[in-house]
């Protein structure tokens, strides 16, 4: 009988929160108006561990590169760009908002974050942040011996309320 084992590490949330402002929108011609959530991101890295530092990833750069994606989302409006209900325009240092063909919102484009996902729930975000991460840790240091098998990645908009999404590497 063979075995294998494997790693997982974990950042905690504590210092991964992002206040933001975002809508979603629900089956049906419905939309919900634009609210604010304080946002917590955890993850969980899994894999092998690297044969010299004899951990899976050096969490100080696992905790600066999850800040760093954080940060990016912390203080802004979060738009969906996938979204077929809702047309995102930016152009002249503004950004439009349509929903189902009526002008519904017009922001500054520098408050804006546009995101190339269908709707910002946070199943939604838990993707986009895991598959950030994903890119990140493939091309920089961090990557050490490519030993990461899964990213699973969790986002919190209200106490209690949350999702997760893993990926995993073949
Ligand atoms: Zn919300």
């Amino acid at each position: 009988m063979s075995t294998r084992g494997s790693f997982k590490v974990a950042v905690t949330k504590e210092d991964l929160v992002f206040a933001a402002a975002h809508f979603i929108t629900l089956p049906g011609h419905r939309c919900e108006s634009l609210h604010g959530h304080n946002y917590r991101a955890g993850v969980t890295v899994e894999g092998a561990l690297d044969p010299e530092g004899w951990y899976v990833l050096d969490f100080v750069a696992l905790k600066r590169l999850m800040k760093q994606l954080t940060q990016e989302l912390d203080h802004r409006v979060l738009l969906p760009t996938e979204n077929p209900k809702l047309a995102v325009a930016r152009n002249a240092g503004r950004v439009t908002v349509a929903f189902d063909g009526a002008e519904r919102y017009v922001f500054p484009a520098a408050d804006c974050v546009l995101l190339p996902i269908p709707n910002t729930t946070v199943e939604m975000l838990a993707q986009y942040l895991a598959r950030r991460l994903r890119d990140e840790l493939a091309r920089g240091p961090e990557a050490v011996g490519g030993g990461v098998h899964a990213i699973e990645l969790d986002v919190e908009e209200n106490f209690g309320q949350r999702a997760s999404y893993r990926e995993v590497f073949d």
